[in-house]
């Protein structure tokens, strides 16, 4: 009888998808200065496909590295997402030849194993190589798979020394949770993760549950799967070697996600910090419904260590609803705002059984006061001058509210300027404002004024909501758009010498408050600022 003894670690692979010798030997060069801990050779991308051909590249890989990094050499099936096609007979000779040169694992397509021909050669080659191993892998490139758990069965029952590997396209972030359970609850070796950019966190957290390899490419031109990240951004932005089974899990959730710089902030104060804490971009398309799939999801399942969110657009209002429903504790203020931008999930259970407590804050209204407010962090006005201060608010949208909300509570005098002035007659209603519309900005008086519409943010840098000559003396001038930071409204209002504040600070001072929430400790601000700063001008 086999025995096989299970190493609880997860590879680094990443795959070597070259057409020929010399561009293949270039990405395992490429790779190997990388940090990649295992190579997946996708011979199928080989034009010219031979046995010798692959032969040479296993024998040139082995001698690359003084220790020799470990191989999987694959044939892909054009069927299961392969590159070329090539005739089976031929796939097979190339995968068997890779036992015979030292390759430590070859993977076979489930379907195609289970043909007697193919399964007898491949068996004969294993028990003629000293440690080479086999994966069975099976992909489904549209959704999940009808019934997981029993596929996985089935391969393992069809070579039980087999490690496993299923790969589904998750259409939802939702659709990810399969892929956790299996890998939580087998035990031994298996590799299961999700293709997509939905999927993009299960490439992540497969570390953090075991699986046996996750796969990133070389750059972001060479991956050989939908939603596969590159071994740069695994390893700097999301912290890859410092993953492991006690990682507790933080996120933000949004949708769009991909501009987000919040994993990049809080990945890099963890860092810092020596946490042991991931945070993770969390695509969450539709609405509340499955905004509480996904809580649900990861409430129930308090072994994946969730514990804290950072909500944006558009699910603000989803998560005020979601803790209001399930008992949590809500901030007076975000509730009279009508937004959490914060969740935070405790200890104690919820006053629904078996529920963890959840609860909600909006960081938004106290890091934009404390923008204007803080000389610290470069604010221009005393907190004790809040009260009865003239303020104009541009924009009516859920900046704006969260802003007028801290404001109005401070004591400010506040107008509401909107180009949809029913927007702004809505908001100035719910807390007793004066509101108008953007044609009588020329009447403008106002000590503080405050940019809450997009208009300014990047690529329309050249745009301004306010002319400048409705920009009058004394007037301190804060516009919460950061990207860039010195906006033209902003750099108009120095030019008549205004104080001005940017959209940076506000931004992060609420990342600042959010971390406080999530662990309780103070980040630096300015290793906040110079992730920003960096990842504003690589974009
Ligand atoms: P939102 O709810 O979509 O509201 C957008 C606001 O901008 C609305 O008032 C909208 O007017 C107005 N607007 C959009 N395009 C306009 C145009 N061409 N001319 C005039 N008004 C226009 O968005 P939000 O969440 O409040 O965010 C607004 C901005 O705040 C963002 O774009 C971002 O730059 C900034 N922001 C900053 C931070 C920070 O921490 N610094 C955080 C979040 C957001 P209508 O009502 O007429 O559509």
């Amino acid at each position: 009888m086999l025995l096989y003894l299970f190493i609880t670690m997860t590879y680094l692979a990443v795959p070597i998808a070259a057409p020929d010798l010399g561009r293949a030997r270039q990405q395992v060069k490429a790779a190997l200065a990388a940090g990649a801990e295992m190579l997946e050779l996708r011979t199928d991308y080989l034009e010219n496909l031979s046995i010798d051909l692959v032969k040479n590249l296993i024998d040139e890989v082995k001698e690359a590295k003084g220790s020799p990094i470990r191989l999987i050499v694959t044939c892909r099936d054009k069927q299961q997402g392969g590159a070329l096609a090539y005739p089976q007979q031929l796939r097979i000779d190339v995968l068997t030849t890779a036992l015979k040169a030292g390759a430590e694992f070859v993977d076979v397509e489930f379907e195609n194993f289970l043909r007697t021909e193919n399964q007898e050669r491949i068996m004969v080659a294993l028990s003629q190589s000293a440690r080479g191993r086999l994966i069975l892998s099976t992909h489904n490139f549209k959704t999940k798979f009808e019934n997981i758990n029993k596929l996985y069965r089935s391969i393992l029952a069809a070579y039980p020394g087999a490690i496993p590997k299923l790969v589904y396209t998750a259409n939802h972030i939702n659709d990810c949770f399969e892929a956790f359970d299996l890998l939580y609850r087998a035990s031994g070796e298996q590799i299961v993760f999700c293709m997509g950019e939905a999927g993009l966190i299960s490439r992540i957290i497969a570390k953090k549950l075991n699986s046996f390899v996750t796969f990133a490419s070389i750059d972001e031109q060479s991956t050989t799967a939908p939603g596969q990240l590159t071994i740069g951004q695994l390893k700097e932005l999301y912290r890859y070697e410092h993953i492991n089974s006690d990682t507790e899990l933080f996120g933000v959730i949004a949708d769009p996600i991909g501009h987000s710089l919040s994993p990049a902030i809080h990945n890099a104060c963890f860092a810092d910090k020596g946490m042991n804490k991931l945070y993770l971009p969390l695509l969450i398309e539709g609405g509340q419904d499955k905004f509480n799939e996904f809580l649900d999801n990861v409430i129930l399942r308090k072994w994946l260590n969730f514990k804290g969110f950072s909500v944006t657009i558009p699910h603000k209002h989803n998560a005020l609803a979601y803790v209001q429903a399930n008992g949590g504790f809500v901030e007076p203020l975000a509730q009279r705002i009508g937004a959490v931008n914060t969740l935070v999930i405790g200890n104690r259970a919820s006053s629904i059984e078996h529920r963890a407590s959840i609860n909600g804050y909006n960081t938004d209204y106290a890091a934009a006061l404390d923008s204007v407010t803080s000389a610290r962090r470069g604010g221009k006005i005393r907190k004790a001058g809040l009260k009865n201060l003239t303020v104009a608010i541009i924009g009516a949208g859920g900046v704006a509210r969260a802003i007028v909300a801290g404001l109005s509570d401070a004591g400010a005098r506040i107008k509401i300027y909107n180009r949809t002035v029913k927007r702004a007659e809505k908001l100035a209603a719910d807390f007793a404002c004066e509101f108008a519309s953007l044609d009588d900005l020329q009447d403008l008086e106002a000590k503080l004024l405050i940019n809450c519409t997009s208009v300014g943010m990047h690529p329309n840098v050249d745009a301004t909501p306010v002319p400048k000559e409705h920009l009058k003396k004394g007037m301190v001038i804060f516009d919460t758009v950061y990207n860039p930071a010195q906006t033209q409204l902003l750099k108009q209002a120095k030019r008549k010498r205004l104080k001005t504040i940017d959209g940076l600070s506000m931004f992060i001072n609420q990342a600042l408050a959010q971390f406080k929430l999530f662990t309780g400790q103070t980040a630096d601000p300015k290793l906040m600022r110079k992730t920003v700063v960096d990842c504003l001008s690589r974009k």
